[in-house]
């Protein structure tokens, strides 16, 4: 179905992909209205309100989160504050008093200098002063906290695919495909690929983050002057083309598609008109997986990557329903100048047939990050929701495996990959696709196979078990005692945690697996995570 055309003739157009005649157009139409709302709803008194739940917040905080939840209130207080409005200052103002307390004192000068352009109150202007005063001098203690976290390759990039470390590179394998392969032996905990995502998304919480490049709340984010729902951490960010075809797109239950419309926007910009763009599609569907993998860092390069990553087309029958092509489609038809380069009806039922290829794309290599609900103070178990998502390129040339060596995560709209057992030279390097390794096999095959991926044949799926005296000896190591005894606290003690992890994963990483290296695995990955995500409380 995917590409299929009306006909065999050369001039024949692709079959129209979701049977949208009128009749269902309206149907749909409706549907869709029942739960969507403009974006461009600027509005001083919901401004007003969220300061307010943000002063709450504020007053009550006994911890850096807290503050930092305090912050994403002044700045969806900031989202919805009316052009010129007061408001606008005076959120800024307080979002300042948080990164003073945070000892973010940069950040805290650059929010004091954003009122005072937005016009801040001059009989409050003492205020803000006084606030600057003892920002300048809390600098001269010299306790500042660092900038946010950057991820770095461990390694010298490689000369032709600077995202890979010259540590590794690209292997053609007996079946004729490239994968990562290391070309020397690496230690435990070496990052040795970051890529950009080709798309991100951000789902909910929209003060928490910049809505291009996913920057959290430790940065000055500033708001788009048209929609409540998209902030900026940069001129670069608030500049990009993206933002401005969708900002003041209907959302709602639609929330979930925008990754899939932000990733059809990306590559329409790429090209002067839609011609050059089917022209470029048409010419890459005739690739094959054997081709040797191309330098992202060129955009068009990048986009023909993206459109080479793997789907299940099993998924096709899931997509024709009424909530994944047709709304995108839907969305991206009713922005104006997208709707006039889609001017006939060929042109329209390649758009249909790109969305559904892009949506399965993202459905099978797309990264989920879950906002953890930090309320409860385990680490383990927390309520997760869908915070934002985005999809890479080069996923593809790991492979799987239910013991991987290396570890896929995200730190603002960066993949970044690292290894998590010491890898010997010529050895593949593999991810595991889903965040499973402690269940037993029978569990993980039902996931792999709900995702629509291949049955799992790793050692560790087909190999022996770990001998009990093997089991025995992992588990009476003072690392791992330290590690299963302290990771209910694991905030407390992040710095210790992890470097154990490293020692244990270094004696014994290259073991056959067992549930105790699962576990420090696991251990070593969470605490990672909260390391790089900054907001360390
Ligand atoms: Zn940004
Ligand atoms: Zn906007
Ligand atoms: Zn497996």
């Amino acid at each position: 179905m995917l590409w299929k055309k009306e006909s065999t003739k050369e001039s024949a157009m692709y079959v129209d992909f979701c049977g949208i005649s009128l009749k269902k157009l309206r149907m749909s139409d409706e549907h869709l209205l029942d739960d969507i709302s403009s974006t461009l709803n600027k509005n001083d008194s919901v401004a007003l309100q969220k300061r307010m739940i943000g002063n709450e917040l504020f007053r009550a905080a006994c911890d850096a989160g807290k503050l930092y939840d305090a912050i994403n209130m002044y700045n969806e207080s900031l989202c919805f504050a009316e052009p010129k409005s007061s408001h606008i200052s005076l959120a800024y103002a307080n979002r300042s008093s948080c990164f003073l307390k945070l000892k973010r004192y940069n950040e805290c000068l650059i929010d004091i200098d954003l009122a005072i352009e937005a016009g801040y109150p001059e009989n409050l202007l003492q205020k803000l002063e006084k606030r600057k005063h003892a920002c300048l001098e809390a600098i001269k203690t010299g306790s500042m906290v660092p900038t946010a976290y950057e991820p770095k390759l461990s390694f010298e990039p490689d000369e032709t695919y600077p995202y890979l470390a010259n540590a590794v590179n690209f292997q053609r394998g007996e079946n004729g495909k490239y994968s990562v392969v290391a070309k020397e032996n690496i230690d435990v905990g070496q990052t040795i690929a970051i890529e950009e995502a080709f798309t991100t998304c951000l789902h909910m919480r929209y003060g928490s983050k910049c809505t291009i490049c996913l920057k959290n709340v430790t940065t000055n984010l500033i708001p788009c002057k048209k929609c409540t729902i998209a902030m900026f951490c940069s001129d670069e960010c608030q500049r990009s083309s993206i933002h401005e075809y969708e900002c003041g797109v209907v959302m709602g239950e639609l929330v979930d598609n925008m990754e899939n419309v932000r990733s059809i926007l990306k590559a329409i910009g790429m090209f002067a008109n839609v011609d050059e763009l089917m022209n470029f599609v048409e010419e890459n569907k005739k690739d094959n997986a054997t081709e040797p993998p191309a330098n992202i860092t060129d955009a068009k390069l990048n986009y023909r990557e993206f459109l080479r990553c793997r789907f299940n087309a099993e998924y096709l029958p899931y997509l024709l329903g009424a909530m994944d092509v047709y709304p995108v489609y839907k969305i991206l038809m009713d922005i104006p100048k997208v709707g006039a380069m889609f001017n006939t009806q060929r042109k329209r039922r390649f758009l249909m047939h790109l969305i559904a290829q892009h949506s399965l794309i993202k459905l099978y290599n797309s990264q989920n990050n879950a906002f953890i609900d930090i309320g409860t103070k385990t680490v383990l178990g927390d309520k997760e929701v869908m915070l934002d998502s985005m999809t890479g390129v080069i996923h593809k040339y790991f492979g799987h495996s239910c013991a991987p060596n290396v570890h896929l995560t995200t730190v603002n709209n960066k993949l970044v990959y690292y290894t998590l057992r010491p890898i010997k030279r010529g050895e593949p390097l593999r991810i595991s696709v889903s965040q499973f390794l402690l269940e037993p096999k029978e569990k993980r095959q039902k996931i792999l196979l709900a995702q629509g991926k291949p049955i799992c044949k790793c050692e560790r799926c087909e190999g022996p078990s770990a001998s009990k005296l093997q089991r025995k000896q992992l588990a009476s190591d003072p690392d791992y005692i330290f590690i299963s005894t302290n990771m209910v606290k694991a905030r407390e003690h992040l710095q210790e945690i992890n470097e154990k992890c490293v020692s244990f994963l270094t004696k014994y990483g290259r073991m056959t697996w067992c549930s105790e290296i699962g576990e420090v695995v696991t251990a070593y990955t969470t605490t990672r995570s909260l390391q790089w995500s900054t907001l360390q409380y």
